[in-house]
């Protein structure tokens, strides 16, 4: 059963495969580790573009480590999860060096970089290196488990040995590339999570789960997702041609961005209410301003986390010192990177509201 899966699988890789990917095929280990960075948890389609874009700005692992932090920012900027990026340079610099430049060429050595994992880690090796490593991802799990109707849950410390030991078996002598890339493929476009196209699918007469009538309910998992919400009130001040500004420090989302003046809070508030908060006071004190508008809700979805944001639009009477943020001139609004939500509200001229 297992050798017919593989051979099967091989098989459509070869004539049925048509999924199309700009770094298909590619050899060059640093093109490939880029693109699963930027493809870990970024749809295809999205990540193509960013990259293209940063193959032409930095075309050498060596490039990229020499490249000042902010200018990598701002080209990532849109992507979200920016610890990736954080990682994936300081990846860059290690590689430079600790290896020279040269990218490491190990199983192990390759998962030493900071920010690469198991998956990435067996994707590199086989793609770059033809080295026998199976790639666990969400499409294999789903693939294996329905095929072979296994229902151990996959995010459960058993389930995760079962499968990655299972991948590692059906790994073909000398062919880790050509399969991994086909397991992958084929649990995008055929197997996919909703509506599998089970009746056109060539590994269909060995496939348990569709025997079974188990497709739809594989593969399980334990723990279901919960999104917290969380409110962010951005108080967007402007005084004369100076707008305030600050670097997202802590360990939470969007470390390393920019962002304008924040209070979050639990639930929603309206602007009087913010206004009358100990967290507004205590930032603006006696300084006197005028609110000049406030925003739409704008809502971004993260793995976890539903971030709402209201932007509000203020002028300052005089010059004022905020605490832990800057004032910069507007002009300069473009050097910085901001989390998508902000870039979102200034694509859409609000600022001009002032
Ligand atoms: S028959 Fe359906 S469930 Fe089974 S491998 Fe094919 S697409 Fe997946």
């Amino acid at each position: 059963m297992k050798e017919s899966f593989t051979n099967a699988l091989l098989e459509w890789n070869q004539n049925g495969n048509t999924r199309a990917m700009p770094w298909k095929g590619e050899k060059d280990p640093y093109r490939i580790w880029l693109s699963e960075i930027i493809l870990q948890q970024t749809r295809v389609e999205q990540g193509w573009a960013y990259y293209e874009k940063f193959i032409l700005n930095y075309p050498t692992v060596q490039s990229l480590a020499a490249a000042p932090e902010e200018a990598v920012f701002r080209l990532w900027q849109g992507l979200g999860y920016y610890a990736r990026c954080k990682n994936m340079l300081a990846a860059a610099r290690q590689i430079v060096t600790q290896y020279h430049g040269h990218f490491p060429n190990t199983y192990d050595t390759i998962q030493s970089l900071k920010g690469i994992g198991p998956y990435t880690a067996a994707a590199i090796a086989s793609f770059a290196f033809n080295l026998p490593h199976a790639v666990l991802d969400g499409n294999v799990f789903r693939v294996l488990s329905r095929y072979f109707d296994i229902d151990t849950p996959i995010d459960s410390t058993a389930g995760k040995k079962q499968f990655a030991e299972l991948a590692q078996e059906l790994l073909p002598h000398g062919q880790s590339a050509a399969y991994n890339q086909s397991i992958m493929d084929f649990g995008a476009v055929i197997c996919k999570p909703q509506q599998p196209s089970c009746t056109t699918c060539p590994l269909s007469s060995g496939c348990k789960a569709l025997k079974l009538g188990l497709a739809g309910l594989l593969p399980v998992k334990t723990k279901k997702l919960v999104i917290k919400k969380r409110y962010f009130h951005y108080l967007v001040l402007r005084y004369k041609k100076l707008i305030y500004i600050r670097k997202r420090t802590e360990n939470d989302i969007w470390q390393n961005l920019h962002e304008f003046i924040l209070i979050e809070t639990p639930e929603p508030v309206d602007t009087a209410s913010l206004q009358a908060s100990a967290g507004f006071r205590e930032i603006f004190g006696d300084i006197r301003y005028n609110i000049d508008g406030t925003s739409a809700d704008f809502k971004q979805q993260l793995t976890h986390q539903t971030i709402h944001s209201r932007f509000i639009l203020m002028t300052a009477a005089q010059k004022p010192e905020i605490q832990g943020y800057m004032a910069i001139p507007e002009q300069d609004m473009d050097n910085y990177a901001f989390p998508k939500t902000i870039t979102d509200f200034l694509k859409k001229g609000k600022l001009s509201l002032f």
